[in-house]
């Protein structure tokens, strides 16, 4: 391990000792070859339980795999690879998992990313078993984080699960990883910008507190580690242990405030919206950073739109918020309008939207509140954003999806994701701001218009 890579190891030591479940994060060229002295530090002697699929198998590679079989004792349990290469986070698999856990006392391995962690993070989760992650590519912050994002019932949807125990990041596996996925993680990671300052948003408003452990942990060296995009798309070692680096950070953050909010705002609505509605790119379920990437372009241009607004925009009379503002009953039409096709979805969208739902009466009270904090409000939301054309600037040189037809969404369907990702969670962003301050109309108008982000094209 070199004095970089050790610096980094050291760096996520000190973060992981106040971590809930986490125990142990080593991310180094070459680190597999120890996975068996970190699984017994862990685990003990209990078997090992390999969860992979054709891919993220084929990525680790052979000595890998025999390596962590190697780790724990020997009960003979065979590595279990799905056979789908295009395997997605479904509940079923997650029960397929469940299956090879539940009569013994083996611990799983899962190797792979996004989806296999998830799947096997609340498969170990409803056996009561802890698990282990070795990953293959820098593209999720979700390795270190609490919760499974997991279909079911098709809605894409948060099951509270612990993190993994250990988690091994070898850098000669994920130097190999596809492009493309390492540029997602890139922009997951440089989405915790507008993530950042919808939590400032929440906070000033008295909706949601900053918890600045957790704040720290994600915004603390944020800078640093997305200073380097095109390192990124270059494969540069450094640049992909920096990453590594934040989009765990993120995952301990997340750990910590038990919570999604540390790393995850407006952009990730977009692409649970999008997930939700099943959106394909090339038949394919694009992967979840190229998503959250444009959907941080549309967090960031909204943003430049409200931060031209002056304290004299905000106004709290009752009768100019009443001319605005829906009853509960119009928010409800306008979702049955919008997901009543799928009666599920529509029933998880209502329960969300009726949790942040408020009066006219409290709303004025916000308002009140908001005239009289936006100039500095406005200096500290400056200070967090990147600004809409350097954000996209950066997620082109990472070789992430940069507009939205790079991921088959059309500006049609852009404009409308604005509304229909504002309604499907609870979570206090920039897409309430602008809804409750009246501004809804001229700031989307001004985004699509002519002159605008949106309306001039790419
Ligand atoms: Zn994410």
């Amino acid at each position: 391990m070199n004095s970089f890579e050790k610096e980094t190891n050291e760096r996520l030591e000190a973060a992981v000792i106040k971590a809930d479940t986490t125990k142990k994060v080593v991310l180094g060229a070459g680190v597999i070859d120890s996975v068996k002295s970190h699984f017994e530090q862990c685990f003990g002697s209990k078997p090992v339980q390999i969860i992979a699929d054709v891919n993220t198998a084929k990525a680790a590679g052979p000595a890998a795999i025999q390596h962590i079989k190697s780790a724990g004792s020997n009960d003979g349990l065979e590595p279990f690879i799905f056979s789908d290469p295009y395997l997605h986070a479904d509940y079923e698999n997650v029960e397929q998992i469940e299956k090879l856990l539940s009569n013994n006392d083996a611990i799983a391995v899962a190797i792979g990313s996004g989806t296999m962690n998830d799947l096997v993070k609340l498969a170990s989760h409803n056996c009561n078993k802890e698990y282990m992650v070795v990953a293959t590519a820098a593209s999720v912050d979700g390795y270190t984080a609490y919760g499974a994002s997991i279909n079911r019932n098709n809605f894409k949807q948060t099951f509270f699960c612990p993190a993994p125990v250990v988690v091994l990041g070898d850098l000669d596996i994920i130097d190999k990883a596809p492009k493309l996925m390492n540029a997602a993680g890139y922009a997951d990671l440089i989405a915790k910008v507008p993530a950042g300052a919808d939590w400032i948003l929440a906070d000033a408003l008295g909706v949601e507190e900053i918890d600045h452990g957790a704040w720290d942990l994600v915004q603390g060296s944020l800078r640093k580690w997305v200073g380097d995009p095109a390192g990124v798309q270059k494969g540069e070692h450094k640049s992909l242990v920096r990453l590594m680096e934040g989009l765990i950070m993120s995952g301990l953050a997340m750990q910590k405030a038990n919570s999604s909010r540390p790393a995850s705002g407006a952009e990730h609505q977009f692409s649970h919206l999008w997930d939700n509605l099943n959106h394909t790119h090339n038949g394919q379920t694009p992967l979840h950073g190229l998503k959250v990437g444009i959907g941080s372009l549309a967090s960031e241009a909204l943003y430049k739109a409200l931060l031209e607004l002056e304290p004299e925009d905000f106004c709290s009379d009752i009768e100019k918020i009443k001319s605005y503002w829906p009853s509960w009953q119009e928010t409800e039409s306008l979702i049955n309008n919008y997901f009543g096709d799928d009666v599920i979805m529509a029933q998880q969208v209502l329960a969300q939207s009726r949790e942040k739902y408020i009066t006219v009466e409290q709303l004025a009270q916000r308002l009140d509140r908001l005239k009289a904090g936006w100039s500095k409000l406005k200096l500290r939301l400056k200070d967090q954003l990147l600004g809409v054309e350097n954000l996209q600037m950066a997620l082109r040189h990472a070789g992430a999806a940069s507009w939205p037809s790079d991921i088959s969404i059309d500006i049609p369907m852009m404009r409308r994701s604005y509304r229909q990702a504002h309604l499907i969670r609870k979570r206090y962003t920039i897409l309430d701001c602008v809804l409750q301050s009246g501004h809804w109309d001229n700031c989307i108008e001004s985004l699509f218009g002519l002159d605008g982000f949106w309306g001039k094209g790419r």
